[in-house]
C-alpha cells in the first residue's frame, strides 16, 4: 500500500462504521467489449455490495450512516425515496442487520399495484419495514411530494421522540456528509485495486442522482490526488445549483475525516451530464435498453433501466463518438439497481424486442 492510501485509511478511521458489506468489491476488465470499443474498459462491481443479491452502492454510505446511528443509540432509522428506491431497501436491510427498525416514506412516482408488489417495494415489506407511501397530490410535482414526504416523517419522529425513542434521519438516497464518507471510502479501495494492479485510470464513470456518491468519489479524488477525470450521467432532472451543492457536500464530507485543506470545485472538478435520462426519472429510454442488452450479450452482466442502463448508455456515447479517445482507460463505477429488471413494467421498458 502506498503512503497516500495508508494516510488516507488512517482518517477514515476517524469515524464510526459498521460493517455491512462484502469490500473490496471485485475490479475486473470488459475483455469482450474493450475489444469492440477501443477502449480499456474495466468495472467495478458495488453491484456486488452485499445485502443477498441485491447489493448496490447505498450499502457504502450506509455503513457510516448506520455507523453513527448505532453510535447515537437510535432505535428507529427514518428514509426517503420513490416506491422502488433502492436506497430505501438497502437501508431497511442494514438496519435489519443491526437491530435498528426501519420506516421508509416513499414517494409513489410510479404508483404500485397493491395486487402485484414488485421489485424493492416486495423487498421492504419482506424485510418489514413500516412503508409509508405518499402519492403526489394534485397539482404537486415530484419534488414537493418528496419536500411533503419529510415533513410527514419529521412529524412522526417528533412523536417518537417525545416517547422516549431515538430516530435517525437518512436523507434520500443517504446523501448527507457522513453518507458520502462511504464513497471517499469507495475511492480510496479502487486507488489501492489500481495501484495493485500498476494501473492508472483515465476515467470513471458513474450515474448520479442524489449526488451523494459523485460527492464521495470527487472528494476521494481530491483526498488522493488524482487525475482521473470522473464523469457523472445524471439520471434524473436537476437544476444549475447542483454541482455547487454536490461540492459543497463533497467538501463538508472532507471536513468530517479532518481533509478540510482539500477542496472540491463545482466548476473544474465536477463533470455531469443531462443528455442521458430523458423523458425523465423512472422513464425507460432506448439507449438505456440498448445498453442492458449489449452489456448483457457481450459479457453477462445485468445493468437496470433506472440508474446504470443510463450511465452506461452515457458512457457508451462519449467513447463511440471520441470524447473518450481511444486506448482510454475507463472504469464504469456500477451502483447496483439489479431489481429494476423486477420491477412494473413503465420502469421496466422494451428490453427484449430487439
Ligand atoms: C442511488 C443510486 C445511484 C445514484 O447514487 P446517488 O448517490 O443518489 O447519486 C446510482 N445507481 C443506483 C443503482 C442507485 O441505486
Amino acid at each position: 500500500m502506498s503512503e497516500q492510501t495508508m494516510k488516507a485509511r488512517a482518517l477514515l478511521e476517524a469515524l464510526p462504521k459498521t460493517k455491512l458489506g462484502f469490500f473490496p468489491t471485485p475490479f475486473h476488465k470488459l475483455e469482450q467489449l474493450s475489444a469492440q470499443l477501443g477502449v480499456e474498459l474495466y468495472i467495478k462491481r458495488d453491484d456486488m455490495t452485499g445485502a443477498s443479491l441485491f447489493g448496490g452502492n447505498k450499502i457504502r454510505k450506509l455503513e457510516y450512516l448506520i455507523g453513527d446511528a448505532v453510535a447515537k443509540q437510535c432505535e428507529y432509522v427514518f428514509t426517503f425515496g420513490a416506491t422502488q428506491s433502492n436506497h430505501a431497501m438497502q437501508t431497511a436491510w442494514a438496519c435489519r442487520k443491526c437491530g435498528l427498525k426501519p420506516i421508509l416514506y416513499l414517494v409513489a412516482v410510479v404508483k404500485p399495484d397493491e395486487s402485484d408488489v414488485r421489485a424493492n417495494l416486495l423487498l421492504d415489506r419482506i424485510l418489514g419495514a413500516e412503508v409509508h407511501i405518499v402519492e403526489p397530490e394534485e397539482g404537486e410535482s415530484e419534488a414537493e411530494a418528496e419536500d411533503r414526504s419529510v415533513v410527514l416523517a419529521r412529524a412522526q419522529m417528533a412523536k417518537l421522540e417525545a416517547a422516549g425513542h431515538r430516530c435517525y434521519e437518512v436523507p434520500m438516497g443517504g446523501a448527507s456528509d457522513v453518507g458520502s464518507v462511504g464513497f471517499i471510502d469507495g475511492y480510496v479501495e479502487l486507488c489501492e485495486q489500481l495501484e495493485a494492479a500498476g494501473m492508472k485510470a483515465d476515467y470513471v464513470f458513474h450515474g448520479t442522482g442524489t449526488g451523494g456518491t459523485m460527492a464521495g468519489l470527487q472528494a476521494g479524488r481530491k483526498l488522493m490526488n488524482a487525475e482521473t477525470e470522473i464523469i457523472s450521467i445524471n439520471v434524473s432532472h436537476k437544476d444549475e445549483g447542483y454541482p455547487a451543492r454536490t461540492a459543497d457536500l463533497a467538501n463538508r464530507s472532507l471536513g468530517l475525516i479532518g481533509a478540510d485543506e482539500r477542496k472540491v470545485d463545482a466548476g473544474s472538478d465536477i463533470h455531469t451530464d443531462l443528455n442521458y435520462y430523458l423523458p425523465g426519472y423512472e422513464i425507460p429510454n432506448e439507449a438505456a435498453s440498448e445498453a442492458i442488452r449489449l452489456l448483457a450479450r457481450t459479457e453477462g452482466l445485468f445493468v437496470d433501466p433506472v440508474y446504470t442502463g443510463k450511465a452506461f448508455a452515457g458512457m457508451l456515447d462519449y467513447i463511440r463518438s471520441g470524447k473518450v479517445p481511444l486506448g482510454s482507460t475507463v472504469v464504469f463505477w456500477h451502483t447496483g439497481g439489479a431489481t429494476a429488471l423486477f420491477a412494473e413494467q413503465e420502469i421496466l421498458g422494451d428490453l427484449i424486442a430487439k
